[in-house]
């Protein structure tokens, strides 16, 4: 059995921490993450840098990634603009997201959550045309910090629409971390049985779920998962939202249950242990301050 692990630290992560770090640190991060073995990378977002400073520079950051084989490296775009500078910098993939709600979605994308459904479809079609792969995220899956819980039925009919639309992946965001395995057991079951697209989760620990989450993920027939190196990360547009699942502490589970990542977690640690000194914090990751250890004798 095997699985695609995603880190998104050098989006979704370095995107809410207080530092931060220029285009060359950020491509460094992405070479050391594609030097343990990550097979996919959310490298950049392609969004105003008034806006999210952060991500600022993109360009640069792209640039400065020495590419290795095997490796797929993306970047997120929220609309046509971002797509258009994506396109431009050669990355092998689209991560095209908007939220489930109307008011999330509104308040982040100025669009109905149908609306945004037709802006995905108009990027899968470019991106196909570019010979760009295109996955698509639908935010606040499981609940939504201005709608509360959010009905998966109106999910999954959203995830119908991308998936006519030739979506290449659809994945399912709890991106203020309020998920319990039963709904992620729910929506990534019933997706994968309506879609022959693969399905994905992108998952934050906000509530101590995260974990739970993905294995519940796993069972239910998700061949994605993204996780962020050190745990790091949040959202800046979601109240009270904290990191993202931690990809080594998440490989290590994965590894212990006999599913092949491609990752080797000792160099992976390494990288967890290298970002700490640029961050100049502790990280929230548990496995690179408590070690590794075999889980399963032989
Ligand atoms: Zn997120």
């Amino acid at each position: 059995m095997s699985l695609t692990v995603c880190d998104v630290a050098p989006r979704d992560g370095l995107q809410n921490e207080e530092t931060h770090l220029d285009p060359e640190t950020r491509a460094e991060l992405v070479n050391r993450l594609a030097a343990a073995g990550l097979p996919r990378i959310e490298a950049v977002s392609f969004v105003n840098p008034a806006r999210v400073p952060q991500m600022a520079g993109a360009e640069e950051v792209v640039a400065g990634i020495e590419r290795q084989d095997g490796v797929v490296y993306a970047g997120l775009v929220l609309n046509e603009k971002g797509y258009d500078r994506l396109a431009q910098t050669g990355l092998d993939e689209a991560h095209f997201a908007f939220a489930a709600t109307e008011t999330f979605n509104r308040r982040n994308q100025n669009a109905s959550p149908g609306e945004s459904v037709e802006a995905a479809r108009t990027i899968v079609e470019r991106a196909h045309a570019d010979g760009i792969r295109a996955t698509v995220t639908i935010g606040v899956s499981f609940g939504c910090p201005f709608e509360g819980a959010v009905d998966p039925s109106r999910v999954l009919g959203y995830a119908a629409d991308l998936a006519e639309a030739g979506a290449d992946e659809i994945v399912f965001a709890d991106t203020v971390g309020v998920a319990v395995p039963r709904q992620v057991k729910e929506l990534v079951s019933a997706a994968t049985a309506m879609q022959p697209q693969p399905v994905g989760v992108h998952l934050h620990n906000t509530r101590n779920t995260g974990f739970a989450n993905a294995y519940a993920a796993l069972e239910a027939g998700a061949s994605v998962i993204d996780a962020s190196v050190g745990g790091i990360g949040g959202c800046p547009f979601a109240p009270r939202a904290t990191g993202n699942i931690c990809t080594e502490d998440l490989v290590y589970m994965l590894h212990g249950e006999g599913v092949e990542t491609g990752i080797d977690l000792d160099a992976l640690i390494a990288v967890a242990e290298w970002l700490e000194g640029r961050l100049g914090r502790q990280l929230p990751g548990q496995l690179y301050r408590a070690g590794t250890f075999a889980p399963v004798a032989g």
